[in-house]
């Protein structure tokens, strides 16, 4: 490589250092973890899971891990979910694996079982006992049933190596199957499957054992460990301790950390989580251990990765999201180009949250993840001058895009900065991820040459006669006016008044609007003297988990400590369904926890009337209240604004409405994104 590509090696001397494993080298540090992204189920899955990980090999990640493939017919997350238990399914992969050789990377298929985890009637598990998240009983393995599912762990992971595979990660936390043999709180048996430790570990070492015998000793065999469980009937450090040294004495190569079941209600990735916040549960098994550890959970950033392994943590990071939102997050480190690397933001709002909703995976801030074959930002063959009014979200995809492909692009905002309401999300408590985002666009304009224009309000009469081939209007939105009686009241005042002017809020607060913005707000409005969001000792000791490693699962009997808000504040919103039921399936739970916790009165079902010196007049199941309150909070959701939408459509201008200015309606980044880099690919 030339010292011009080599220029970000001084900066992450260690990630990016090779790692010698002995019969083969990994290029840097680093490690894709596991995601199942929904690819393996998708039509054409072999051509567009061979896209998609062949552009991350070419990205200069050490390992890339498969999301997780079934090891026999029970073990699939859902009914149809991809298995590795035929040759025809090994050689489903060859693609992938040819790709990804032929890219110069490596990788390793996840083995996973999800025993009681998973949305299909056929479960089975250690016990017939059910998880409390997921609909189905299990049916309790006999003696010869788990040997069988040993068994099928070895010959899928032969399969594996078959199809090209050069390792496997046997998936060995997150409450899955091999977790729930580890503990009491999904095995209950009495046989050498239960009981004592040493029966309970049986599974995933004769695993481990077999695997290596099976699949020789030039086969990477990563093991994913559940080093914190956070439930609290989980393993106590003791035994995660005694586990790792069997694992590694079975043969494996690597031991991966797993962090919290899912059934676990402790935020372990979300961007409330502080960033690289369980590194020490690594740092704290790497003593125990001679083979390399993998420390994982938010390190998103080529810094953050540095400093664990410069300070010790672990051998290797491994990123999973972070590499959905940039497949060349190695490389531009590689190539000291940090400014350009796109940051995984932690949302779960494109990731986790479509996967749990049974929806192909991507990403907020790059909807090309999982689209590879579809989104396509090919050069143009017919070069426009092109004029984007609007450096919020949409129109900024569409820019970046757009003269990524050799259009000229003109960027007009009528604000002093880029970035639109991110500006406004970012000053959320918890949401700090948000300043990435729009650093990264900032790199990418001056990179493609955009021609940005702020503190420039654009009128008509600024784009016609200019020579614009394609006007695209992201002028995003304006917030909903509430038509109460009062709502002009001293007391009433829009989100952006509080947000972004900064203007006083009383002690007795009612927030009008508990959709996205309404939480922020309460979020904001309560956090008070509360810790930092970025602090990590205040996470834990907010989320109950014990530092000391002293409590089994890391939890047991240990109380959440959290501030009370010092204001009274009421939530509301109309809506008879539970407060917050909108928000993001695998984050809401954690915001509603929060406001909970802090004392926020969240009501449902509530009947505006108006709002006087008394306070807010509402009703709420058929019962009149007055809050008496002093500030009203109006975050009622947004309208479009499309202000020169009469004058432009007379002006002959060739229009596109993109972001909210095309539809306010169910709105968010994801969205805005997502249109502005599809436009820009097809014009
Ligand atoms: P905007 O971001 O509104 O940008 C429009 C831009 O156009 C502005 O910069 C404006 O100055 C400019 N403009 C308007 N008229 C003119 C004109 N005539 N001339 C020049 N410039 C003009 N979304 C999520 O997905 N996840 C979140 O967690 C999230 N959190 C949020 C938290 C808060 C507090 C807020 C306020 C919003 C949040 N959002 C979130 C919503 C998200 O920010 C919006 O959906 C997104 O910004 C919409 O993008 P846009 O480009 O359409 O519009
Ligand atoms: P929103 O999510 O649509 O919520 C609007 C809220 O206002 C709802 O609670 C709605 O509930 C209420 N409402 C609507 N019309 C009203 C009216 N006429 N009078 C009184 N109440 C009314 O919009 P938002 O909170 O403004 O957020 C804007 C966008 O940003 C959303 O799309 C959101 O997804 C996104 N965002 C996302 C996040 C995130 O964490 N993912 C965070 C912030 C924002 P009722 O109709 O039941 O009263
Ligand atoms: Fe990260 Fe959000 Fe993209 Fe998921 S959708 S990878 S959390 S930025």
């Amino acid at each position: 490589m030339s010292s011009n590509n080599d220029a970000g090696v001084s900066l992450y001397p260690n990630l990016l250092q090779p790692l010698d494993l002995g019969f083969v080298s990994l290029r840097s540090r680093t490690i894709m973890g596991s995601m199942h992204t929904g690819l393996e189920e998708s039509p054409n899955s072999a051509e567009r899971m061979a896209e998609f990980f062949g552009l991350r090999a070419r990205g200069g990640i050490g390992l890339i891990i498969t999301g997780g493939i079934g090891t026999s017919t029970s073990s699939t997350l859902g009914p149809g979910g991809a298995n590795m238990i035929s040759e025809k399914d090994a050689d489903h992969h060859r693609l992938t694996t040819e790709r990804v050789h032929d890219e110069g990377g490596l990788i390793a298929a996840q083995l996973l079982h999800g025993g009681r985890q998973s949305f299909h009637n056929q479960l089975v598990a250690p016990s017939n006992i059910k998880s409390p998240i997921y609909p189905f009983s299990p049916h309790a393995l006999t003696d010869e049933e788990v040997e069988s599912e040993i068994e099928s762990f070895v010959n899928a992971a032969a399969l594996a190596q078959y199809g090209g595979f050069d390792g496997v990660e046997i998936m060995g936390s997150e409450g899955y199957l091999i977790n729930q043999f580890l503990t009491q709180r999904a095995n209950v048996r009495d046989d050498r499957w239960g009981g004592s430790y040493e029966n309970r570990m049986r599974f995933p070492v004769e695993v481990i054992r077999r695997v290596r015998e099976r699949c020789g000793p030039n086969f990477i065999i990563v093991y994913r460990l559940s080093m914190l469980d956070l439930v609290p009937d989980g393993s106590t450090w003791e035994e995660v301790v005694l586990l790792a040294k069997a694992i590694e004495k079975a043969g494996a190569t690597i031991i991966n950390t797993g962090i919290g079941w899912h059934e676990a209600r402790i935020p372990t990735i979300a961007t409330k989580v502080p960033r690289a916040a369980f590194t020490w549960v690594s740092a704290k098994m790497k003593g125990e251990i001679k083979i390399p550890i993998c420390a994982s959970n938010r390190i998103n950033t080529p810094e953050i990765a540095e400093a664990v392994i410069a300070d010790g943590d672990a051998g290797l990071v491994s990123m999973a999201r972070p590499l959905l939102a940039d497949p060349d997050f190695v490389l531009k480190a590689r190539q000291g180009k940090r400014k350009e690397i796109n940051i995984c933001i932690a949302c779960n709002q494109a990731c986790l949250d479509h996967t749990f909703n049974g929806k192909l995976t991507s990403c907020l801030v790059n909807p090309r993840a999982c689209h590879e074959t579809e989104l396509q930002y090919k050069p143009t063959a017919s070069p426009k001058k092109i004029a984007v009014v609007g450096a919020g979200p949409a129109g900024l995809s569409f820019s970046i895009v757009a003269a990524e492909r050799g259009h000229r692009v003109i960027l007009f905002d009528s604000a002093s900065r880029i970035g639109g309401q991110f500006n406004i999300a970012k000053t959320i408590p918890g949401k700090e991820e948000f300043h990435e985002t729009i650093a990264y666009y900032e790199a990418m304009l001056i990179k493609y040459e955009v021609e940005v224009q702020l503190n420039t309000r654009v009128a008509v009469s600024d784009l016609a006669d200019q020579g614009y081939d394609q006007i695209i209007m992201a002028t995003g939105i304006q917030p909903r006016a509430l038509a109460i009686e009062g709502a002009d009241h001293e007391k009433v005042l829009g989100y952006l008044d509080v947000l972004q002017q900064h203007k006083p809020v009383g002690n007795r607060v009612a927030i009008i609007g508990a959709g996205g913005i309404g939480f922020d707000m309460a979020e904001t409005l309560s956090h008070g003297k509360t810790h930092s969001s970025l602090d990590k000792m205040a996470f834990m000791k907010e989320w109950g988990i014990d530092s000391e490693l002293q409590a089994r699962g890391g939890v047991a009997g240990r109380e959440a400590v959290v501030d009370k808000s010092d204001r009274e504040i009421f939530l509301l919103q109309r809506k008879p369904s539970k407060v917050g039921g909108g928000l993001g399936k695998t984050t809401g739970w954690i915001h509603r926890s929060t406001m909970q916790k802090r004392g926020v009165q969240m009501l449902n079902g509530v009947e505006y009337f108006s709002i006087d010196d008394e306070g807010l007049h509402i009703k709420v199941n058929g019962e009149e209240r007055v809050l008496a309150v002093d500030t009203v909070v109006i975050c009622a959701g947004q309208e479009s604004n499309r202000g020169l939408e009469n004058e432009l459509e007379t002006s002959g201008l060739n229009i596109h409405w993109i972001g909210g200015a095309s539809d306010a309606r169910e709105l968010d980044a994801k969205r805005a994104i997502n249109q502005g880099a599809y436009l820009a690919a097809s014009l």
